[in-house]
């Protein structure tokens, strides 16, 4: 029984792969179990394996979602919304597409072809998908490490280089690096930082600052712990740019 206000899930999981499939609530009201139209096709669950997120129209206005267990948060957050898209031809297109790749499917498409009350779900939908995307992609140039001080014990973050909220900045993993929490949050508060040539700086303003005021508890061991040159990915293709590396640097008034 759906509840009031509540969110009702009806997963299926395969898996071989490490896929779930989501299905319809509204449209499987009755009985569960084995019932025969609780199937998706093993296409969708391959796409879903590859990009995340795929999506199969039954045919019958039902929409099911093949999702990996990265996207689990997300759909939650959007799935009544994502399956009513199964209504609407324009709106499973676009699904589809953003499925296959999130960055060739702009907003303003997104605003002309799926109804009002379902274009924050599919935005969002797009932006968890190049998330995911761009985290990946950065945690695997750097070997699921911290680039600064080599910590694994999955408390890793895809941290942007130059900060999302920047008008140049972009989803490239040489826009990312890998960065432990603890990093990750000094990086953007400035008190830690690399130049272009990939060398490490303590804000050794901030770290007086902090000794003044008594807060500097952990710093030896913070200095000990930040390698002098940062681990790079070994595809130089996939180490930071120092374009944007430079210019977060100027942004946030390191002189390095
Ligand atoms: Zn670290």
């Amino acid at each position: 029984m759906p509840e009031l206000g509540g969110k009702t899930l009806i997963l299926g999981w395969w898996d071989d792969v490490g896929v779930f499939a989501g299905f319809d609530y509204t449209k499987h009201s009755g009985e569960l179990g084995a019932s025969p139209s609780m199937q998706i096709n093993e296409e969708t669950l391959r796409a879903a394996h590859l990009s995340g997120f795929a999506p199969h129209n039954k045919g019958n206005g039902e929409l099911a979602i093949a999702f990996r267990p990265d996207f689990i948060g997300s759909y939650i957050e959007n799935l009544e919304a994502l399956h009513e898209c199964g209504e609407s031809p324009q709106a499973t297109h676009i699904l589809d597409e953003i499925g296959d790749n999130p960055d060739d499917v702009d907003d303003a498409e997104i605003r002309r072809e799926v109804p009002p009350e379902r274009q924050y779900a599919v935005i969002s939908t797009k932006k968890a998908l190049r998330d995911i995307g761009f985290r990946n992609r950065v945690l695997n140039a750097y070997g699921h490490r911290c680039a600064m001080c080599g910590v694994q014990l999955k408390l890793l973050d895809a941290a942007h280089i130059l900060p999302v909220f920047h008008a140049d900045s972009t989803d490239e993993t040489s826009n990312g690096i890998s960065l432990c929490t603890l990093h990750h949050r000094a990086y953007d508060k400035g008190f830690v930082t690399f130049d272009s040539r990939y060398g490490t700086h303590i804000n050794e303003q901030m770290a007086a600052e902090f000794r003044r005021t008594s807060h500097d508890g952990g710093l030896d061991q913070f200095r000990g712990n930040l390698r002098p040159l940062l681990i790079l990915p070994p595809d130089r293709r996939d180490r930071p740019n120092p374009d944007f590396v430079t210019a977060t640097n100027e942004m946030r008034g390191w002189n390095v």
